[in-house]
């Protein structure tokens, strides 16, 4: 007898609610949307109806792997256990514990105990030595918020159903959905706006596809400019909203850095004319209401954390900031984490490999090549991540990875990181575990809480992350802060959810798990939130990044006129490394990653569409082939991170197509990444493309 499940997909922020069917045997037989969902009512996307495939694909890992001479093992729990914590226990003794190192990759963003589960196990070695994500893709964000709010995941989200503009920095909601702005069907909430009569303005170097508002085709890596040039202009040709621009200490300082950035100045810098910059920013100020988000088309470049405080600025020197239409708070059920490090110059570190302020306690990826080769870091523990095909580094990442005493990666599959490991260590998947939604509390435009229960037993020897590092821990005599018979999920959450009058208890008792939460009233943000109402118009934090910016403004002037950078594109059937071995997306076209160019730029080069070529520049190359796209701006090129599947035999249907790392490409070690925010460069990228010599 088949039963029905209702649960929510767990692949990107959108958290769409589905209903699973589920035979008496434990398959899953279908997934649909969940209509009956309060929230995202029906809406879902391709991806998470093939949650099925993943869960059931036989190239999942369902026991612990071992490496040995003749390839990967299967071994046993008690095997892996036992000599993953005697090497442990070995490497703290001659080397630390700062030499043991934890990387939380991005779906455990969607797996509320699996980050603090890895967090906790390296901390009760007494090690510091965290990576994430983050740094990756949202860190500028997560640094900023720490210095205005005290926390990351405090942010200020478009007010998207009452604003009368909305201006979109480096997004494409309809193949993303979104990135700290929760909302099902974010194309027709956008449409909306337009339907009553507002306006919709994307700002992207590709003309992406909402069918929605017009695109601003601007360079790459550039957005920075583009703001401190609408705010210039506002104050001088507007003035300054005056109730907002009284909650600025050392506004004058801010002014006198915005006045380097004039419309005039920064348009051959940015590729638009001086009169769109005036009229990007004098509709955002004329506007009853504006709103104003930013994602990762900007987040990873290399002023994401200046640009995303320039971003809180216009909201508040235009009258936006906490007002209806604005950008509002948006009301959370979990509590945000504190910030361990604040907003001033004694919150960043001295360090062989340069100073820098962790981010979300984390430091930078683009150092983890660096603090192996010198030894820092001997063992690294990775969470659902895949660091090799996600960072930059290419061939030296794999090569320091390998290098390492001991690589113990837990996930779904064995991926191209898992390749290279010691130990590769099954976890479950959406199906076979309990979970929240904490992952995008605070940044839904219809705040909710949802619980989800496990639907179906793990499959083989699948173990959630609090078990796997729990059982390593007891096998190495270390401290357990939530032992397996501690209920986690309600011990993290119970707090604050009980300021709702709900607790995990009752969620589980609700048929759907979901509890709607009270929208918070705009108004009292700054009042609650900051010393005197006040926020900082020169802060000390931001100081180094408005000196590089003002570096990079002078390199980029004299930049050669036909040069390229390379920017990700997102596509509808990946989602960065995870959806790699899924057969079915193959076929729907994510089957390789070529190189997408201008017709402009390819007849500069006498490059064609199939034409095979070389991309490269001083960090690495890789070899794809032309597609032409005259979405694209000239000047830059467009490829697909997430491949680089070669030798990922884990991984089959990946490895049949393997494509290839761009981010072979990206700029790694020390000075190469924002050393406010620990945020490395993973688009705008200078490249040089040259054809490969035909293939006999
Ligand atoms: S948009 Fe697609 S991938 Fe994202 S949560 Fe919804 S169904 Fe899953």
């Amino acid at each position: 007898m088949t039963k029905q499940h209702r649960t929510y997909c767990r692949l990107c922020e959108a958290g769409c609610g589905i209903v699973v069917d589920v035979s008496s045997d434990g398959t899953v037989e279908k997934i649909r949307p969940d209509n009956d969902h309060p929230v995202t009512k029906g809406f879902a996307c391709n991806k998470g109806m093939l949650c099925g495939e993943i869960h059931h694909d036989p190239s999942r890992l369902n026991a612990p792997q071992r490496r040995t001479a003749n390839g990967f093992a299967t071994a046993s729990w008690d095997d892996a256990n036992t000599d993953i914590a005697e090497r442990v226990n070995a490497i703290i003794a001659e080397h630390g514990p700062n030499s043991i190192a934890g990387y939380i990759g991005n779906p455990a963003a969607f797996n509320a105990t699996a980050g603090p589960a890895l967090a906790l196990f390296i901390a009760m070695f007494g090690s510091t030595s965290l990576f994430t994500t983050g740094s990756q893709d949202c860190s500028n964000k997560f640094a900023i918020a720490e210095m205005l709010w005290g926390s990351s995941q405090i942010h200020l989200i478009a007010d998207v159903d009452r604003t009368d503009h909305m201006l979109l920095f480096g997004t494409n909601p309809r193949v993303s959905k979104g990135s700290f702005l929760a909302m099902p069907d974010p194309i027709g909430r956008l449409g909306a706006i337009e339907q009553r009569g507002g306006t919709v303005r994307f700002i992207d170097p590709r003309c992406i596809e909402p069918n929605v508002g017009e695109v601003i085709q601007l360079k790459p890596d550039t957005d920075v400019y583009l703001l401190a040039a609408m705010l210039h202009e506002i104050d001088a040709r507007r003035g300054f909203d005056k109730t907002g621009a009284a909650r600025i200490a050392e506004l004058n300082t801010l002014r006198e850095f915005l006045s380097q950035f004039s419309a005039e100045v920064v348009a051959p810098v940015v590729g638009l004319d001086a009169e769109l910059i005036v009229q990007l920013a004098l509709e955002f100020a004329d506007a009853p209401t504006a709103s104003v988000h930013m994602s990762t088309g900007v987040n990873m470049g290399r002023q994401g954390a200046l640009a995303y405080w320039l971003m809180h600025v216009l909201s508040l020197v235009t009258g936006n900031f906490d007002q209806p239409g604005g950008n509002i708070p948006s009301t959370r059920g979990t509590d945000p984490a504190p910030a361990a490090a604040g907003g001033e110059l004694d919150a960043f570190l001295d360090t062989p490999w340069g100073s820098y302020r962790p981010t979300v306690s984390s430091h930078p990826c683009a150092l983890l090549i660096d603090m192996i080769r010198d030894g820092a870091i001997k063992a690294l523990f990775v969470a659902a991540g895949n660091p090799v095909l996600t960072m930059g580094g290419g061939l030296e990442l794999a090569e320091a990875l390998s290098s390492l005493d001991l690589l113990v990666t837990v996930d779904l599959y064995r991926n191209a990181t898992g390749e290279l490991a010691d130990w590769v260590l099954p976890a479950t998947d959406w199906f076979e575990r309990e979970d929240l939604n904490t992952f995008v509390q605070g940044n839904q435009v219809t705040p909710y809480v949802q619980w989800a229960g496990a639907i179906v037993p793990p499959i083989g020897e699948r173990r959630t992350e609090q078990q796997i590092f729990n059982a390593i821990a007891e096998k190495a005599g270390a401290p357990i802060m939530f032992p397996d018979s501690v209920d986690m999920l309600a011990a993290i959450n119970d707090g604050a959810l009980g300021n709702h009058g709900l607790s995990l208890a009752s969620l589980r008792e609700r048929t759907d798990g979901i509890a709607l939460l009270e929208p918070t009233v705009p108004g009292t943000f700054l009042d609650r939130m900051r010393p005197g109402g006040m926020i900082d118009g020169d802060p000390p934090m931001l100081r180094i990044a408005k000196e590089r910016t003002i570096e990079q403004f002078a390199e980029a002037r004299n930049e050669p006129t036909d040069s390229l950078k390379l920017i990700t594109r997102r596509t509808s059937h990946t989602i960065n490394s995870a959806l790699q071995n899924v057969e079915k997306l193959k076929a729907k076209g994510a089957a390789s990653n070529p190189l997408y160019m201008s017709p402009i730029d390819a007849d500069r080069r006498s490059l064609t569409d199939g034409t095979n070529v070389r991309i490269a520049n001083r960090w690495g190359s890789v070899e794809s082939t032309v597609k032409i796209d005259d979405t694209l701006r000239e000047g830059v090129v467009a490829m697909t991170h997430g491949f680089g599947n070669a030798n990922t035999s884990g991984m089959p249907h990946a490895q049949k197509f393997p494509g290839v790392n761009v981010n072979a490409l990206a700029p790694f070690g020390p000075g190469s990444f924002d050393p406010v925010s620990t945020m490395s460069q993973l688009t705008g990228i200078p490249v040089e493309v040259t054809a490969l010599p035909e293939r006999r």
